[in-house]
């Protein structure tokens, strides 16, 4: 236990005593043991202080250690001492060669850290800290080495041998054995080593690089699934395209490798020219993923390839720097998507994202800066914080130097830092030179953690023309950090005429508590667009009155700000009505009833919305779809997840009933014959087309069930049918059971595509969906071991359940913690990953609180409980 409250601290950086110039990795690869040898070139680090500084200390975790040897001498047992943090002996100059054995287990590795094994395949997960589940070494990311790796295996069960950088040589071995030999010419940290062998398929294509030089592209993935990679592959030729042509970076080696497997405990990993993907971001084909998930594919393909300079040429000095390659590359993913698709649409698509998980994050027991001060287990410091508010972080950078500002400092950071370990003031300095100016303050949204609350207040002098704009911040105390500083952010302000133009616009710089501004040439009373396009990632707190949103919702020119208008609106309603539930016995119709008129007005903007066919498809779906209710039970304390659930959905149904002919109209309008293509503009179609039907069932005509039941059968594409399953998901209508059985016999053996069936079944209202959730963990294709397995089932459950998850007789929370105490013997990593959502007790009434801070208690009197699991949960039980 005394070590899982080991704390490590960011004022504790020391330099390594030792550096890592050179590795050579010798895998003999076998499932049950497989042995490592390494020869690692070590030499001292010449700044490092006197003392205890002969001693080498080397990482290593969960291994048998076979031996160890200096300069060709074997130690013998007295000469270096073993535990479970690693290995130390006593170096015998300055420089020196140490070769160390080690024997692992791969089949029996089920944290998915470090080589394991997935399906047939060996395959490495080595970020933050699983090199060191393969061997002992400096396992932190300042000490960059080249690395060498020789893989030796069975040959018919592994055809395919890959390591990162080049292949050197290959050869037969003795025995039906045969052997590659990878080169790495980049000096890296450990964390970035790959390691896959197994039995893949291969697609291949090429990309002329701007300088004319050819890159091999190689897709690897179980057989079968070759029809699958033409999006991913497309994705990162694109990708390295705009890489050139925005940030005038280059691909730097002759090959790129991308591997998918099943089991994978995140999205994907960057590894140097060998990224390996969880198959779901890269297996897609009409007829088995949706939009959203060619969407993600996208997105997550250009991530990873982004990583290779905004995270491998220049890598973190630490992993409290984790920011430095994770929100800048979020940043960058983000605006390549932007450009590829819909700029506004992209934008919503990425605030939704934020103000969903990171502002919950930011005020709850879990609160952290994106630079964070101290942890105890990195692995639970992957959050929405570190990527999502961080890429805000370099967005407000770039909003503040604009384009060609934010280009020059983009430059001199790679310039000054290429192949270097550095922090995130290192950055922050490339961009202060590169322009001149002082970040000094804005840096503070690197050490701060909170949302920033932000109030405004209007005055107009129509005498002198002017409209004056006080802005108010304030950023209540998180854990941890009781008193708040004021943030430098970039305001973008708009000021609409009677006539929904702009009479002005600018972006201000808030740097006071307190501050005001002026607009001059003002020449009638405005109606203000504030913080267009979410300039500054904060709470805007005031609140504008019902006729001045719907009157946003139908002019502003910022689009993010049109649909952000509709998102208050509704929001504002449903919480009204929720005040009325208790009131009106639980009743939400008349909760509605209560507020009739604003009501009315809403469904008339909506409507206008809904019929503007100057707007883009895929931005009217957007903004006809209502606040979640995870959004909405974040908004008034305590959120009864009963009345969310109603409230919505009695709006949902009123906006049905009334807009009906509207919305069946768009539905026919909408269909479509040609064949399927993942573009920007058809899948706005569809999703406008689905959110009609979606309507449509809600006014409750069964009529409207009837339709969605034929859409599943009749659709030839993944996202039509998943719209369509995905309403009747909640039903009792029979189209719900055959379109279920259709999906799960068609993909029984498809993990990928059946895990939108578990995941389904487990968000579904029905009264039975609990019983049904723990049915369906005994279904073969159900394993605790495959993460996606569990995150579909399991995780789709507590986030994307909260009507049952929340249930008031706790049986939702018995269920869950009973899952994650079983999880946490399988892979801690993701069990403490799921463990969040018990964290936020606070939100809701007494009875669930007690229930929740319970739950969290039994995890923490787990025997042998993971730091993983022990840091999410006791912050979680503490705050
Ligand atoms: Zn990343």
């Amino acid at each position: 236990m005394s070590d899982q409250r080991h704390v490590i601290s960011r004022k504790d950086y020391k330099e390594p005593d030792f550096f890592v110039e050179k590795v050579e990795l010798v895998f003999d690869l076998e499932r049950e043991v497989t042995n490592v040898k390494s020869r690692l070139f070590i030499h001292a680090n010449p700044a490092r202080g006197t003392g205890v500084d002969d001693e080498v200390f080397l990482h290593g975790e969960d291994m048998k250690l076979v031996s160890v040897s200096i300069n060709e001498r074997r130690l013998a047992s007295g000469d270096f001492t073993v535990d479970q943090e690693g290995l130390r002996f006593t170096a015998p100059r300055e420089a020196f060669i140490a070769e160390i054995e080690t024997q692992i287990s791969p089949a029996n590795n089920t944290r998915l850290e470090g080589l394991y094994v997935s399906q047939s395949a060996f395959c490495t997960q080595c970020e933050a800290e699983g090199f060191r589940r393969i061997t002992y070494f400096p396992d932190r990311p300042d000490v960059m080495a080249t690395f060498k790796v020789t893989i030796n295996a069975d040959k018919s069960s592994c055809p395919v041998l890959l390591s990162n950088g080049n292949l050197i040589d290959s050869g037969d071995l003795d025995g039906g054995r045969h052997f590659a030999v990878w080169e790495d010419p980049f000096p890296k940290p450990s964390y970035l080593f790959a390691l896959v062998a197994g039995d893949l398929a291969c697609v291949e294509d090429s990309f002329k690089t701007v300088s004319g030089r050819d890159v091999a592209l190689r897709i690897f993935v179980e057989h079968g699934n070759e029809d699958r990679c033409d999006y991913a592959m497309d994705s990162l030729k694109r990708s390295m395209k705009w890489d050139e042509d925005v940030y005038g970076l280059e691909y730097d080696l002759d090959l790129f490798n991308i591997v998918a497997v099943s089991d994978f405990n995140m999205g994907a990993m960057e590894n140097k020219s060998l990224n390996v993907f969880n198959a779901k971001y890269i297996l897609a084909k009409p007829d088995t993923a949706t939009d959203m998930d060619f969407e993600l594919i996208e997105s997550i393909v250009a991530h990873e390839y982004f990583h290779n300079w905004s995270g491998n040429r220049v890598t973190c000095r630490d992993w409290f720097q984790l920011s430095l390659k994770e929100g800048l590359t979020v940043f960058r993913d983000q605006e390549f998507s932007a450009d590829q698709r819909s700029r506004p649409v992209q934008r919503i698509k990425d605030v939704a994202q934020l103000r969903a998980r990171q502002f919950p994050e930011d005020g709850g027991p879990l609160a952290h800066p994106v630079r964070p001060d101290s942890y105890m287990e990195i692995n639970n410091f992957y959050t929405a914080t570190v990527y999502e508010k961080g890429a805000e972080l370099i967005r407000m950078m770039h909003t503040l130097l604009g384009p060609d500002g934010y280009r020059k400092g983009i430059d001199l950071y790679f310039d000054r830092h290429d192949g270097q370990a550095v922090t995130c003031d290192d950055f922050a300095k490339a961009m202060e030179d590169a322009n001149d100016i002082d970040f000094t303050q804005l840096k503070l949204w690197y050490s701060q953690a909170g949302t920033p609350k932000l109030w405004w207040e209007g005055d107009y002098d129509a005498d002198a023309k002017q409209y004056r704009i006080t802005l108010t911040q304030k950023t209540d105390p998180t854990p941890g950090q009781s008193d708040k500083k004021p943030l430098h952010m970039p305001v973008s302000i708009g000021l609409l005429g009677a006539d929904g133009n702009d009479i002005a616009a600018k972006t201000v710089e808030l740097t006071e508590a307190t501050q005001e501004f002026v607009f001059d040439g003002v020449t009638e009373k405005p109606v203000v667009s504030f913080n267009r396009g979410f300039s500054a990632p904060v709470n805007v707190m005031t609140d504008q009155p019902d006729a001045e949103l719907v009157f946003l919702m139908g002019n502003d020119s910022d689009a993010f700000n049109r649909w952000e208008a509709g998102q208050k609106y509704a929001t504002r309603l449903i919480l009204s009505a929720i005040s009325n539930f208790e009131e009106n016995d639980g009743n939400a119709d008349a909760a509605l009833n209560d507020v009739a008129v604003a009501v009315d007005a809403f469904i008339g903007a909506m409507q206008a919305t809904l019929l503007n066919d100057g707007l883009d498809k895929a931005f009217r779906a957007d903004a006809l779809v209502l606040p979640g209710e995870e959004f909405i039970s974040e908004q008034r304390k305590p959120a009864n997840p009963d009345a969310i659930h109603q409230v919505r959905n009695a709006l949902r149904k009123r906006i049905g009933v009334a807009l009906m002919d509207d919305f069946e109209n768009t539905y026919h309008q909408n269909a479509s014959n040609a064949a399927f293509t993942p573009d920007a503009l058809s899948a706005g179609q569809r999703a406008l087309r689905a959110t009609a039907l979606g309507y449509l069932v809600a006014s409750g005509e069964a009529r409207f069930a009837d339709l969605a039941s034929d859409q599943y059968k009749a659709s030839d594409n993944m996202t039509d049918q998943m719209a369509a399953l995905s309403v009747l998901n909640h039903l009792d209508h029979p189209g719900r059971a055959d379109a279920l059985a259709d999906f799960e016999n068609r993909f029984a053996k498809d993990g990928v595509v059946l895990d939108k069936w578990f995941a389904l079944q487990a968000m579904s209202s029905r009264d039975d969906t609990l019983a049904r959730v723990k049915d369906l963990m005994g279904h073969p294709a159900f394993t605790m071991r495959n993460p996606n397995k569990v995150r579909s089932l399991i995780g789709a459950f507590a986030v994307g359940n909260p009507r049952h998850f929340h249930a008031k007789d706790g049986s939702g929370y018995e269920f869950y913690t009973d899952r994650l105490i079983e999880l946490d013997d399988i892979n801690p990593q993701v069990a403490a990953r799921l463990c969040a959502p018990l964290g936020k007790w606070a939100k809701y009434d007494d009875d669930r609180a007690d229930m929740m801070k319970a739950a969290l208690q039994r995890i923490l009197a787990k025997e042998d409980i993971s730091r993983d699991l022990y840091e999410i949960a006791s912050k979680s039980a503490a705050a």
